[in-house]
């Protein structure tokens, strides 16, 4: 119950204030217990802009599960370049990787979807809570309009599961917003967006798109479910 009630604070203390001073004021709320994930894609760059050329003192981590695009490690690189800041990466644990491929053969996801929920979950679900042990706020690059499973959620949310607090702090911003503000600010970015690819993840579980589709549509398009979710956002309270 005083998770509800602090959520309902939290969000007066943020209200109608920009990115930089919202992250400001759970980093003073927060303090060495806040974190923001990065996949390196379009927003995340935006929200790495933010914490790094403002010096904020939030922990940056990103999952590599090894299974990532080559483009992917070079925005990665380009961004260390740029900011001249920390990213610390969280790998799998190699004794689960190596049974499941041993037993299962590397394209075991694509068989079924308890095959990809295993390989999620040790490739990026197990590595993701070690990231956020130990945390209380949690921030991410979520925007509302990227899905109708996306728009139901809130710019901050209580996650019951992991036990913390989500703030995406671009929730409320469009993707030519987005596009804008890379340009403008001279942003690295991942290439790939350029050729039809909206959300990345791990390049065997991700395609392009044509324009019109899902957010989510290149993400396990083997799959027949709506909610394209890895299980990353699982549990939240809005
Ligand atoms: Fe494995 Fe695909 Fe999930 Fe990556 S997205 S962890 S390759 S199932």
């Amino acid at each position: 119950m005083q998770s509800y009630i602090k959520l309902k604070e939290l969000k007066d203390q943020l209200s109608s204030k920009s990115v930089k001073e919202s992250l400001e004021k759970l980093i003073s709320i927060f303090p060495g217990r806040i974190i923001f994930t990065t996949s390196f894609g379009i927003e995340d760059q935006v929200i790495s802009h933010k914490i790094f050329s403002n010096n904020l003192d939030i922990k940056v981590v990103t999952l590599d599960t090894g299974r990532l695009f080559s483009e992917t490690y070079d925005v990665f690189s380009r961004t260390l370049i740029k900011y001249n800041k920390k990213i610390d990466i969280y790998f799998p644990d190699y004794v689960a990787v190596e049974k499941m491929v041993t037993e299962k053969g590397p394209l075991s996801f694509y068989e079924s979807k308890e095959n990809r929920m295993e390989c999620c979950t040790i490739r990026k679900i197990v590595p993701l809570n070690r990231a956020l042990s130990n945390m209380e706020c949690w921030i991410t690059g979520i925007r509302a309009s990227q899905s109708n499973n996306r728009s139901s959620m809130s710019n901050l949310e209580y996650d019951d599961d992991k036990k913390l607090f989500k703030y995406h702090p671009l929730f409320e911003w469009s993707l030519e917003g987005v596009e804008n503000y890379i340009k403008a600010n001279q942003i690295p970015y991942n290439v790939l967006h350029d050729k039809g690819y909206v959300s990345i993840g791990c390049e065997p579980c991700t395609r392009a798109i044509h324009k019109g589709q899902d957010f989510r549509a290149g993400r396990w398009w083997w799959e027949n479910s709506k909610a394209k979710e890895c299980g990353l956002h699982n549990g939240t309270t809005a």
